[in-house]
């Protein structure tokens, strides 16, 4: 078997990551645990990931990748990193990642100080639960020919159109949405950001299932949406490179790495008590093992990969075309361990019966669960993972385009 590859770590890290186990050990509830391995969809939902959000904010942890002068932690990148390794080791469910991670970020460097003043501790606080409002049915790959309309009235503009895919929309209360203010110019030179209150009459929500049989996606229907000017981002016409800033985020800001070395720990741990006949287990045949390993030695180096990004971030730069290949690898290595998990558990991983809801009424009590019953739903779940956030083709060509000069 491979020695486990570990990066270097300072004694203050050391004595860092000991200060963050000591506190999951106490603060992260077994229910919280359970839900997050009952998980198959690619968000927690937010009856888990709210009550996680709410003891991390408590702790003052929660903006842990946000500037300081707006709550941030201060915590080095090899803290962050740390942070969310020993998060996906103790199974803690994912945070509402929208608001936290993508659109803060947002708000930091482009809103102004009334915006950030109102929106960023309601983000913190999870008084608002954002969802993404970019794709369209015609506008995925081809984000710039999106049609959704914003139209200057008075001290408004009004939104009319639709959103596709729009992941927890039927748990959020605010969109951000990227919407079209001027057909006159080049397509991308048109489009500008948008903070959109759902509670308001012209916010439609219509549920999409998946192949799994999850509710995760949404249509969005904006008819006669009024948004006050104050909640434009940025200038009229800057929504496309406030868009590319914020995808960026969503491909190379967070980390894969730690969880899915967790799932491959687990998958690890599952196969040696898995038997594969004639007293021997699964993982001593020889070719799940070698798979496993591959697995496991790719993730490695995607962790490094990813460690070197958020050090480029702890210098204020921005994470740039390299998050394209985070992305990338990410979404394969997902998909092969999913698949890879399914095998493990032969007949019982085929099995679609999902118990439903994930967390009983009151949340957050999970239903019990196996991982031979989570395996399948998280495998088809995780094909998602090529197409969501730029699908590999397109994420291929921005790394053909810009980091291969191709
Ligand atoms: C689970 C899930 C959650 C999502 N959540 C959100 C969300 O919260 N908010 C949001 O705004 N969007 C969300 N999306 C939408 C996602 O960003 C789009 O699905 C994605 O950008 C692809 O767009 P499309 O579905 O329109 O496919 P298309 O753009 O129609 O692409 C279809 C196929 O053609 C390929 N293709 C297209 N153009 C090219 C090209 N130029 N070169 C090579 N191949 C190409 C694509 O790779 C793909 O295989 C989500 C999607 C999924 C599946």
């Amino acid at each position: 078997m491979l020695a486990p590859l570990e990066f270097e770590v300072s004694p203050e890290d050391r004595s860092f990551r000991e200060t963050v186990r000591e506190f999951l050990r106490t603060h992260l509830p077994e229910a919280l645990r359970a839900g997050s391995r009952a998980t198959p969809t690619v968000f927690a939902e937010p009856e888990i990931s709210r009550v996680w959000q709410a003891i991390l904010h408590d702790k003052g942890w929660l903006a842990y990748n946000w500037p300081r002068e707006f709550g941030g932690t201060g915590w080095s990148p090899t803290q962050r990193y740390l942070f969310e390794k020993e998060c996906a080791l103790a199974d803690a469910p994912g945070l509402p990642v929208l608001g936290l991670k993508l659109l803060a970020p947002v708000l930091c460097a482009y809103g102004t100080p009334d915006q950030q003043a109102f929106y960023l501790p309601k983000i913190l606080s999870g008084e608002h639960y954002w969802c993404q409002g970019f794709s369209e049915s015609s506008a995925g790959s081809d984000l710039a020919s999106l049609r959704t309309r914003a139209t200057r009235e008075g001290g408004d503009y009004l939104l009319n159109g639709s959103k596709l895919w729009t992941t927890h929309a039927h748990f959020a209360d605010h969109i951000f949405c990227l919407a079209r203010t001027d057909s006159s110019v080049k397509a991308q030179r048109g489009i500008s950001f948008f903070l959109v209150d759902m509670r308001q009459p012209g916010v439609k929500v219509r549920p999409i299932r998946t192949l799994a049989g999850d509710h995760e996606v949404n249509e969005v229907f904006l008819d006669t949406v009024r948004v006050p000017a104050t909640d434009l981002v940025g200038v009229e016409g800057q929504g496309w490179s406030i868009a590319k800033f914020l995808l960026e985020n969503e491909r190379g800001g967070s980390c894969h790495a730690p969880r899915l070395l967790a799932d491959i720990a687990r998958l690890r741990d599952e196969a040696t008590h898995e038997p594969a006949g004639d007293d021997t287990a699964l993982i001593d045949d020889a070719a799940f093992a070698l798979q496993l390993a591959r697995l496991e030695l790719e993730a490695q180096a995607l962790e490094i990969t990813e460690l070197r990004i958020l050090e480029q971030l702890g210098l204020g730069e921005r994470p740039g075309p390299q998050s394209s290949i985070v992305k990338l690898v990410a979404s394969d290595l997902r998909r092969h361990v999913d698949a890879l998990a399914v095998s493990v558990f032969g007949y019982a991983g085929l099995q679609l019966e999902l118990r439903r809801p994930l967390y009983g009424s009151t949340a957050p009590e999970p239903v019990h669960t196996t991982s031979a019953q989570v395996a399948m739903p998280r495998y088809l779940n995780s094909q998602a993972w090529a197409i969501f956030g730029g699908s590999n083709e397109i994420q291929r060509t921005i790394i053909a385009k810009t980091v291969l000069m191709l």
